[in-house]
């Protein structure tokens, strides 16, 4: 974090230009006077900044004069978010989504598309530039107005060397995603877990502009969580925290997780603990709607189909799913236990069944967790939908704009 002295001036004048800038974001329309006595500054230093915040950050413009009683009226000022902007991705098991944005968040551009990770790293990669590429391309706009990539990416990632140290999805092991990634787009690239990214993109468009303390589970094929906690994401010591689907919920269990642990909450609530569960019902007793469904290979169950036999009233497929509940539920009371929050917030692939599911984990939820802690919370689905992973992949880059953090690219550039 910022090592810098709070008596350093030029430290100082950068926290005075960010309070500057939210000011000017969030009342469009202040003048440089107003701006002063709101923030208890004086109008010498708030015309400097706002100066440097036009000429040189182009972050604010002037538009037209306030009102005044008698002398020269003030210029209006407001944040000129529209003429730079930012790309978020979401590179998953299955597919990679992307939209390019300016800072009012704006959407220009968004694609899909599949990924292929059997083709290994390097390809992969390569396929994530040229998506970037073409997202800039077909919102017509200068290159060089692109401020950076924010990704949300499934795995292990040590903020501290920044970066990604294991991903058990892709099967990648110490990948430095901004170097590589970097020098085929010469731009910033930041990247953090899907989980925390997901929090991010809840935390500045969703319930975090009511809510300061909360949780957001990543509820998909892996399961992740992140925290919010008085309106601040928690990252740990290595920015590790948050590893919720390795906690222990069934010590006598005999799946072992791909962390090498058994009873793990992966294993029995996550998607391929739901698919693996259903299989290994299949190959005890074959059958059934699902049997049907995989066309009696129960090698080619996923969750999708567990899901969609449930849905059909097929009664195993119910049972795992309350299985895999009450197990969340458990998981989930852990987490209101220890932090107490005001909401849990689901997203992820499993939430696309939440007709199936999200009733029966509210209630094992509450039966697990202490009363005096579920009584108010809210636990419910991502309020930016599918959007969320992508949105909050963008404010990984508008946080470091806003905070007036210089980006640099890997090239240099
Ligand atoms: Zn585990």
């Amino acid at each position: 974090m910022n090592k810098e002295s709070i008596t350093d001036t030029t430290f100082v004048s950068k926290i005075n230009k960010i309070k500057i800038l939210n000011a000017v974001r969030n009342n469009g329309g202040s003048t440089r006077p107003e701006i002063a006595r709101r923030l208890g500054l004086s109008l010498p230093t708030v015309t400097r900044l706002v100066d440097s915040l036009i000429h040189r950050e182009k972050l604010i413009r002037e538009k037209g004069s306030g009102a005044v009683e008698r002398g020269r009226p003030p210029k209006l000022l407001e944040f000129s978010g529209d003429n730079h902007y930012v790309v978020g991705l979401s590179i998953g098991a299955n597919h990679i989504s992307g939209v390019l944005t300016d800072l009012n968040t704006r959407i220009l551009a968004r694609q899909d598309i599949p990924t292929r990770s059997s083709r290994g790293y390097r390809a992969l990669i390569r396929s994530v530039a040229r998506l970037i590429l073409d997202l800039i391309r077909t919102s017509q706009i200068q290159d060089t107005d692109v401020l950076g990539v924010g990704i949300a990416i499934g795995g292990l990632i040590d903020k501290r060397r920044n970066v990604l140290q294991y991903s058990a999805v892709f099967d990648w092991k110490e990948k430095d995603l901004a170097r590589d990634l970097g020098e085929l787009v010469r731009k910033p690239i930041r990247f953090d877990h899907t989980a925390r990214v997901m929090a991010l993109g809840e935390l500045w468009y969703g319930i975090g502009r009511r809510i300061e303390n909360f949780v957001c589970v990543l509820w998909g094929y892996g399961i992740g969580a992140a925290f919010i906690l008085e309106g601040k994401p928690v990252y740990g010591t290595h920015g590790m925290a948050g590893e919720f689907g390795h906690i222990p919920v069934a010590g006598h269990s005999a799946i072992r997780c791909q962390c090498g642990n058994y009873g793990c909450l992966e294993t029995l609530a996550s998607g391929w603990g739901i698919a693996n569960t259903a299989k290994a019902c299949l190959r005890q007793k074959a059958g059934g709607l699902l049997y049907q469904l995989c066309e009696k290979n129960p090698g080619r169950v996923t969750t999708r189909l567990v899901a969609q036999a449930a849905a059909q009233g097929d009664e195993m497929c119910r049972q795992i799913l309350g299985q895999a509940c009450e197990y969340m539920g458990m998981g989930l009371a852990t987490l209101i236990n220890l932090f107490n929050p005001q909401a849990i917030i689901l997203g992820g692939g499993i939430m696309r069944s939440e007709n199936l599911v999200l009733d029966r984990v509210i209630q094992e939820t509450r039966k697990y967790s202490l009363r005096n802690l579920n009584e108010e919370i809210l636990i419910q689905p991502v309020q930016l939908g599918d959007h969320c992973k992508t949105m909050g992949a963008v404010s990984l880059i508008l946080d470091e704009v806003l905070n007036l953090n210089i980006l640099h690219s890997p090239s240099g550039g």
